[in-house]
């Protein structure tokens, strides 16, 4: 029988009409949440993201302005921008998009931003937190995929489940929120012996790794939910044969647009587990959603009201 679609889109707007909701009375008591987003240089892909990101603070209500230093910035430059951002009351969120330009010390700059307005959550003081079940601000799609678990009804607590990828931005977070939802987690890199085998362990299973389709579906143990991280654009005919042949559907929109969008998950493992996201339309929009989430929680943490209403974590 074939898998269980987790719906991303769906879980996502059902997020943002309830954050909608919150900022609206936020607002009417005079608080309107704020964020600060730095985009430094000129990267076409990072110019998109900052765009579906400022649009989302427009529909929802949040308070949003952009900062675009040239590609020339320095450290400094960048340094005096956070300084000056950390200290304005009404901005509750800073973020700095990724990558900046190579002569700057991003891992400096990113240290810079204050923990209670680090909405990306990537500051050590807020890896902490969240290593420590502290209330904290935690990284968005790692939040995402946990919100996919939740509101599919899926239990992860006793369960088995397996994190492909390490990276502080996705793999470890979600191993770390995996932990203090009381599932059993191992983590696998590049350097796993017998990743298959491990795989097929799974309960839950989380592909965060950037490479299109190497979850194939003797990875996954029947039944299993699988969640797919990675975005990868496939190019290649010959790749792209390997993934979608027989697909009508999306051989029409490779011939016409040369590139498709993939996960890090095989089509064909929807056959065998119990339930997936699919790429596009699965944790994708769960991240910019759950931006909106952590802006209007530093907005209210920073105040002292607490963390907002829907977050069942
Ligand atoms: P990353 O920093 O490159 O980390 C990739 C991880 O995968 C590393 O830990 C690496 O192991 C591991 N890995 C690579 N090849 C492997 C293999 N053949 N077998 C087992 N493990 C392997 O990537 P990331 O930033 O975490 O992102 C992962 C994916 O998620 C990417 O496709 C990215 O585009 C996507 N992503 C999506 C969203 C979203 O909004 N949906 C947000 C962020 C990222 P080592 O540590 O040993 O090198």
């Amino acid at each position: 029988m074939p898998a269980r679609i987790l719906d991303g889109t769906k879980i996502a707007n059902d997020i943002r009409s309830e954050l909608a909701a919150d900022i609206k009375s936020m607002s009417a008591a005079g608080v309107r949440p704020g964020l600060a987003v730095v985009l430094a240089g000129h990267n076409p892909a990072s110019e998109i993201y900052v765009r579906s990101k400022v649009k989302a603070c427009e529909e929802l209500g949040v308070y949003s302005e952009q900062h675009t230093p040239p590609d020339s910035v320095t450290t400094e430059d960048l340094l005096g921008l956070i300084a000056d951002l950390n200290r304005r009351n009404e901005i509750d969120g800073i973020l700095v998009q990724l990558p900046l330009p190579t002569q700057v010390d991003a891992k400096k700059v990113l240290m810079a931003v204050d923990p209670g307005k680090d909405v990306d959550g990537f500051h050590p003081v807020n890896v902490g937190f969240l290593s420590t079940q502290r209330p904290g601000l935690v990284p968005c799609t790692p939040a995402g995929v946990m919100e996919i678990l939740k509101r599919s009804n899926i239990a992860v607590a006793g369960q088995e489940a397996v994190v492909v990828g390490r990276s502080d931005i996705v793999g470890k977070p979600v191993a770390m929120l995996l932990i203090n939802a009381n599932a059993t987690v191992t983590v696998c890199h590049s350097k796993t012996r017998d990743l298959a085998e491990v795989c097929r362990r799974a309960d839950i299973l989380v592909a965060a790794i950037g490479r299109a389709g190497v979850i194939t579906r003797d990875f996954v143990k029947p039944g299993a939910t699988v969640i797919d991280v990675g975005m990868n654009k496939v190019t290649d005919p010959a790749e792209f044969a390997r993934l979608f042949a027989g697909n009508r559907k999306r051989e029409e929109a490779f011939r016409a647009k040369g590139s498709t969008l993939v996960g890090d998950v095989h089509p064909e493992v929807a056959q065998v587990a119990g339930a997936i996201t699919p790429v596009p339309g699965g944790v994708g929009p769960l991240t910019i959603a759950m931006l909106m989430f952590n802006t209007l929680k530093a907005a209210r943490m920073r105040r002292g009201s607490g963390v907002p209403e829907f977050s069942r974590a």
